[in-house]
């Protein structure tokens, strides 16, 4: 169970309207140390976007991840917007995965983000040992 301050949360939705602007996809990853579960940084990541769906450019994901390494922190998750109420991953979503373990939590946010922080309308969803995203919402703890 990873823990998000309400600070969080508007950070992410601040930065997918301002980057989505209610037309495209957006993308963000959440930080926490090493060892702790509550998240203490948002990451707006290079991308690019559409209505579609994202994608994150390789080279700042080799950086990132150097980053955290230096840092001593890890992404406990990602967290993206689609563009209406359908909240299921898709093929796309399956596809690209920030960190492809276990416990890793994947949120989808509708609308482009403009519903406000209302987390209980988004899909929380959680990396198994198989490789299936099964929908878990208490794998969130919202502060
Ligand atoms: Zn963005």
């Amino acid at each position: 169970v990873i823990r998000v301050a309400q600070e969080h949360v508007g950070q992410s939705l601040d930065m997918f309207l301002a980057c989505g602007r209610r037309e495209s996809e957006c993308v963000n990853y959440w930080l926490a140390d090493q060892d702790a579960t509550d998240v203490c940084q948002v990451v707006h990541p290079t991308h690019s976007g559409s209505r579609g769906g994202y994608a994150v450019d390789g080279g700042w994901l080799n950086g990132f991840f150097l980053d955290l390494a230096e840092r001593g922190l890890r992404a406990v998750a990602q967290i993206h917007t689609h563009p209406g109420a359908e909240l299921r991953h898709s093929w796309i979503d399956d596809e690209f995965v920030l960190v492809p373990s276990p416990n890793f939590v994947s949120i989808v946010v509708p609308d482009f983000g403009q519903g406000g922080p209302h987390p209980e309308t988004w899909s929380v969803q959680v990396l198994t040992a198989a490789g299936l995203w099964v929908p878990d919402p208490g794998a969130v703890r919202w502060m």
